[in-house]
């Protein structure tokens, strides 16, 4: 029998992006078994440019494709994707198994102009303060 899509594993070429974006898959896919792109992410947006890339990297797949009403009698056509069970597994692996620096529970931060560091993530953005070598939230 052969796999279905969603069983075949990441290609090599796409696992960078998976780790890069395990935040997002974690906090952000995990709850949907399958889904449309605006059932993640408005038009123009952050998580949109990562749902295309996902697609044109393999890491979802599309299942099918769903005639919808768009009023007036109207319909028009959306896919319904999937993310695969091995970029799943990879990215629960990726948040699971890493060394949380900052208190929000990601990894990784960019430094701003003026001190605070800000997390990494988009989908976070919390800011935080060194003091006596702890991070710190600057609540403003
Ligand atoms: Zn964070």
């Amino acid at each position: 029998m052969s796999k279905s899509q969603e069983q075949i594993p990441v290609e090599k070429t796409s696992q960078k992006t998976v780790i890069d974006n395990a935040d997002f898959i974690v906090e952000e896919l995990t709850e949907f078994d399958e889904f449309h792109f605006s059932t993640i992410a408005e038009e123009g947006s952050w998580k949109r440019e990562i749902l295309r890339k996902f697609a044109r990297k393999n890491i979802i797949v599309s299942l099918r494709t769903e005639k919808y009403d768009i009023g007036n009698g109207n319909h028009a056509y959306r896919k319904i994707w999937q993310l695969k069970a091995d970029a799943l597994r990879m990215a629960e692996d990726v948040v699971e198994n890493r060394n949380p620096i900052l208190p929000c529970g990601h990894s990784g931060f960019r430094n701003l102009r003026d001190g605070p560091f800000e997390c990494h993530y988009r989908g976070c953005s919390r800011q935080f303060e060194r003091a006596d070598g702890e991070f710190v939230e600057v609540i403003e």
